[in-house]
This record gives C-alpha cells, structure tokens and sequence, in this order.
C-alpha cells in the first residue's frame, strides 16, 4: 500500500482511465436506470427491446455517415469473437495482416489456426511503430487496426490498395475518424470508445463485403452457427441479434453515440476533440525529464490511447500503486509491451479537464515519491 496522498483538490472528477473498459458516462447510467422498467428483463424478440437495438444503429450510422448500401450488425460476443467470425466466415484462402501490437497479432493468430486457411502472410512493425499497407495480390483480404490499444499508435484507413479492407476498430471507434466509404468491414466492441460494457459486436459492412459473407456462407465450408456471420445479418436485419443480447450494453452504447451527436456533431467532431485531448497528455510528457511518449512519431501516437514511459528511476508501477490509492486507476502498460510506462485512456467518455488533473497527479505522486531524485 502507498502511503502518496494527493491533495483532494487535484484528484479528477473521475478517476478512471483504463483503456478497456473505459469510463462509463454517469449520465448514461442514470439514463439506463431511467428507462430500465420495461426494457430489461424483457424479452429481445419483442418490440422495446428491438427499438433500443434499432436506435443504436440508427446513431451509428448518422455519426458515421454510413453510405446508403452498408449494413450495420450487432451482434454478440466481442472483437475477440469476431476474429473467429471472419475467420470461419469472410477469409476465402489468404489474408494479409499488419501486426504492430497485441491485437493485430491475435487476429492473425486466429486465420493461422484454421485448416481451411493458408498461412496468413503478416507485415510486421516494431512496437511503437506501424507498417505501411501495400497491395497484397495472393491474398483475398487485408487486415488491418485502426488503432493498436496495446501499444498507442493509430494507423490511416484508405482504400489505396486491393482486395477487401477489414478494420478492426476497436478502441478507435468513437474516438478516431474512418471514412466508411474505405472500408470494408469495420467492427468494434462497445466498452471502448462507445463506454458501453464488453461481450457485444458492432461492424458495418460494404456491399462487396455482404457478397463475400454470402458467397462463404453458401459453400461446403463448416461455420459454427453462433459464428456465421450471414445469420448475424439476417438477424439485425430485424433489430434482433441470434442469441441474447446484453440489452443493457445496448442503451448504453445507444445513449453514448446520441450524446456524441448532440455534443460533437458528426465523427470529425469527435475526433477533433480527441487530438486536443491527446495534445494535453503528450505535451505534458514531453516537458517532464523523468517521462517521454512511448511512440516517437508524433503523427501516429494515438488520440485514444496514449503510451508515456517513465525514465530515471521513476518506476511505472510504484507511480500507479500511488494513483490507485488514490483512486485514480488502471493506466498500467499492456502486460505484453513490458515496459515502464503509463498508458492513458483517452476515450471520448473522458474529459479534458480530467486529463489535465491526471498529468498533475502524477506530477505530484512523482513529486512525493523522488522529491528531486526523479533523474539521477
Ligand atoms: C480491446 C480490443 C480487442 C478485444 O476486444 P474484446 O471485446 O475483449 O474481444 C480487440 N482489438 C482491439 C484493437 C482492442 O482494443
């Protein structure tokens, strides 16, 4: 246990920071508890149920400007799921993948796995960097993550290659801009950049992209029948996801995209306001001696998660045992990066003002812990 206190007035008005789940909107809490009655618990084959799903994807495609002809699917199980998904369901032969961290690794690890696959070809970065997307002629889809939530780089999503673009989006979305129009299947989870809770899919498909789901699903390949993707469109469709859904996960998310809406105006809005947000956190850790950002390119760290090293003898995880006593948590480094570092949420659901008092906790924890000695 630290003994660090921090004085009362410098504490956010919020303490949380964590990259996954990210803070949920107290606002959005009041709201699901408001409308709870008649909603939860009830059926998600019936009417309120279905206009709650039906609302989430109405704002989502107003925030994103969805084009006319692409589909938006809730479905349930998570990012995670949805690499087996594709996997089963949208990779015909090959995919390409550009692995820079974590996650990007785990969806290439997923295609690998399957017998039905050929190796995958991966294009690699170190950590901290990211790979430029190129044409991939022997592969039939080309993987990419907006943003790496295990390192703190975002990438560019353009349509200036072949084959079919499938973005994993989580973490960017509801915070980074895409343009639809350059993509194929974006997908995310909904306890990032929408402050919902985890287990749910969003993903919003082209038509090449619906083509491809139909042309897989009507082969001979097996699909597990909770991973088809083609049953998953069916079913949104007609606001309904295969099996039970987290319908509270749904208001919430509902209700974050709307506030986004109303606050921010379209997605440009939202990602604006992030780069302003980042700018704090980065500009603040450039200034300290004892801390510098993690990714060296300033144009791609990220406006949603963003990774400081702590240098000198300033230790990472005494300065976070520090914060969390104090109720400020959860800006630990992914555990596979293994560095000394400090990884800040970012998210949409996190205020500016609340950043601000995060960097001069730290200040302050530091301050309490090295006095002077931060560098030796
Ligand atoms: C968090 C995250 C995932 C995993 O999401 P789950 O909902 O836990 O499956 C996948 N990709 C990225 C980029 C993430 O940030």
């Amino acid at each position: 246990m630290s003994d660090v206190v921090i004085p009362a007035s410098m504490l956010p008005t919020d303490g949380r920071f964590g990259s996954g789940p990210s803070k949920v909107r107290p606002e959005a809490v009041q709201h699901l508890a408001a409308i709870a009655d008649g909603v939860l618990g009830t059926s998600h084959r019936r009417e309120p149920v279905r206009a709650q799903v039906g609302r989430l994807r109405t704002a989502l495609a107003a925030l994103y400007k969805l084009p006319d002809d692409y589909e938006i699917l809730v479905t349930v199980g998570g990012a995670t799921a949805f690499w087996e998904s594709l996997t089963f369901g949208f990779v015909e032969r090959r995919a390409r993948h550009y692995v820079f961290g974590e996650f990007g690794g785990m969806f290439a690890a997923a295609t690998a796995a399957a017998p039905f696959l050929e190796a995958p070809e991966r294009v690699e970065a170190p950590f901290g960097e990211r790979p430029d997307p190129s044409p991939a002629p022997d592969c039939d889809i080309q993987a990419l993550t907006h943003n790496e939530t295990s390192t703190g780089v975002m990438m560019d999503i353009r349509r200036d290659y072949d084959r079919l673009v499938v973005v994993d989006g989580t973490s960017a979305a509801g915070g980074l801009y895409v343009d639809p129009s350059q993509v194929d299947v974006y997908y995310f989870s909904l306890q990032k950049g929408f402050a919902s809770e985890g287990g749910l899919t969003v993903a919003f498909l082209s038509p090449a992209a619906v083509a491809r789901v139909e042309q897989i699903a009507a082969s001979n390949r097996y699909i597990p029948k909770f991973l088809d993707i083609s049953t998953a469109l069916e079913n949104s469709r007609d606001n309904q996801t295969y099996n039970t859904p987290s319908i509270s996960s749904v208001i919430l998310a509902a209700h974050q995209a709307e506030w986004m809406l109303e606050t921010f105006g379209d997605l440009r809005g939202v990602a604006d306001a992030q780069a302003t947000k980042a700018s704090i956190v980065y500009d603040w850790a450039e200034a300290r001696d004892w801390a510098t950002p993690f990714v060296a390119g300033s144009s791609v760290r990220s406006h949603v998660v963003a990774t400081v090293d702590m240098l000198g003898n300033v230790d990472a995880d005494a300065v976070n045992a520090a914060l969390r006593a104090n109720g400020v948590l959860d800006t630990f480094a992914y555990r596979g990066l293994k560095r000394n570092q400090l990884r800040i949420a970012l998210f949409a659901a996190i205020t500016a003002d609340d950043l601000r008092a995060y960097t001069a906790c730290v200040d302050e924890v530091v301050r309490q812990l090295y006095g002077d000695r931060a560098i030796d």
